[in-house]
């Protein structure tokens, strides 16, 4: 999206979040509790409701629970609600929401729509905090797999390294200097496990940002045994490991895969395995988006809702993947495609900017990208090993 009036894109929207802002949840089963712990960044959960009378007995995260019935006695519209359930199961509570008066987009959300989009101009107009759906944090290009299809575009970085941790914490500081809440940072590599800063850079999230995100995540392919102070320090600082799952493709590893879950299963970290059957395959060297007109290009970079952000060297890039072949040297670096977080004017420009605005309107790489899974149509298989 191209700015057309910055620090004011979003005036329109978040003005329906300024009263009623309390947020009712309908539906306390697992993505309702998930979702509370998303909104951690303010008291701004009032009760939930849920027709189960088990549930009704007994307080969920310390709001009361109630039936519907007995929501309707309140008047239409006094607080946003948020149903959160599977989209299966929320075409009644919708309706239900609907008929009594409830304006979908307005005071009535289903959670995916809330979760993807509103929340964070949510946050920022009802509560004046700056929440960050995710941000990214890329320690090292050094991977020990050749995976042909890497999304980090590691097989064409001829100039791969193990960044400095001294980097990474000043930029964490210069982020944290402007947003408040961020639900799911994820280190990630090449390889983490290989990065001998780590450990280091984990303790100093825990020690000063913990409370700031809700999910920290590091990944890794499961080939590397982490050390006893690292798996320690996983576990203190309440880091959840997403662990690659390549045995159909990297079957030589299968060992040394099940080594790394059992030493992550002694120290008792959050394991999340990784298993997908396919993968998108960006292709940076043979696509060629030069016929689209600058105004379709807009509009590719709007319509490829790449969710990804990444922090480097104080800067916040727009889309992880551009910045990833930034570093890999298949496109110019460009300050249209990043936010230097020493500089910024607003914080509603910072929203913005994390919303997918930009001068331009679309990023340089997406001359060369074929896009993320809503546009893209180059389907690979996971981690074919290249030379
Ligand atoms: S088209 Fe590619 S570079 Fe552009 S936003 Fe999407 S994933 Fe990023």
């Amino acid at each position: 999206m191209k700015w057309q009036n910055k620090g004011h894109e979003f005036d329109l929207v978040g003005s329906r979040f300024v009263n009623p802002k309390k947020i009712v949840i309908y539906g306390a089963g697992d993505l309702g509790t998930k979702l509370v712990q998303t909104l951690r960044f303010a008291d701004c959960v009032e009760s939930f409701i849920d027709n189960d009378p088990e549930k009704q007995k007994n307080l969920c995260f310390g709001k009361k629970v109630e039936s519907v019935i007995d929501f309707m006695k309140k008047p239409a519209g006094e607080f946003i609600v948020v149903v959160a359930m599977s989209a299966k199961d929320r075409v009644w509570p919708m309706q239900q929401l609907r008929v009594f008066g409830y304006r979908e987009g307005e005071n009535l959300f289903d959670i995916d729509a809330f979760l993807n989009y509103y929340l964070p101009i949510y946050a920022f107009y009802g509560w004046n905090k700056l929440y960050f759906h995710s941000v990214g944090i890329t320690v090292t290009t050094k991977c020990n797999l050749r995976c042909k299809g890497c999304l980090a575009f590691i097989p064409h970085n001829h100039n791969r390294k193990m960044y400095d941790v001294e980097m990474f914490k000043e930029s964490l500081d210069s982020l944290f200097q402007h947003v408040d809440y961020v639900d799911i940072m994820q280190l990630s590599g090449g390889e983490t496990f290989l990065y001998p800063q780590q450990e280091e850079l984990i303790e100093y999230i825990g020690k000063n940002y913990r409370d700031k995100i809700n999910v920290l995540y590091t990944t890794t392919n499961g080939s590397i045994l982490p050390s006893d102070s690292l798996c320690e320090s996983i576990k203190r600082n309440c880091v959840t490991v997403i662990l690659d799952d390549y045995s159909d493709t990297v079957p030589q590893n299968i060992d040394k895969m099940k080594k790394t879950i059992e030493k992550l299963e002694q120290y008792q970290i959050n394991i999340d395995i990784n298993k997908v059957d396919e993968w998108i395959d960006l292709a940076p060297t043979t696509t060629d988006n030069s016929h689209l007109t600058e105004e379709e290009l807009v509009n590719y970079y709007t319509s490829c809702c790449q969710p990804f952000i990444e922090l480097f060297e104080n800067n916040l890039y727009s889309c992880n993947y551009a910045q990833y072949a930034m570093r890999a040297e298949l496109v110019e670096d460009s300050e249209n495609d990043r936010i230097d977080l020493r500089t910024i004017s607003s914080a509603s420009e910072l929203l913005e900017f994390r919303m997918g605005y930009t001068e331009k309107g679309c990023l340089e790489m997406c001359k060369h990208c074929s896009g993320y899974w809503a546009i893209n149509k180059n389907k690979v298989k996971p981690a074919v090993q290249g030379e």
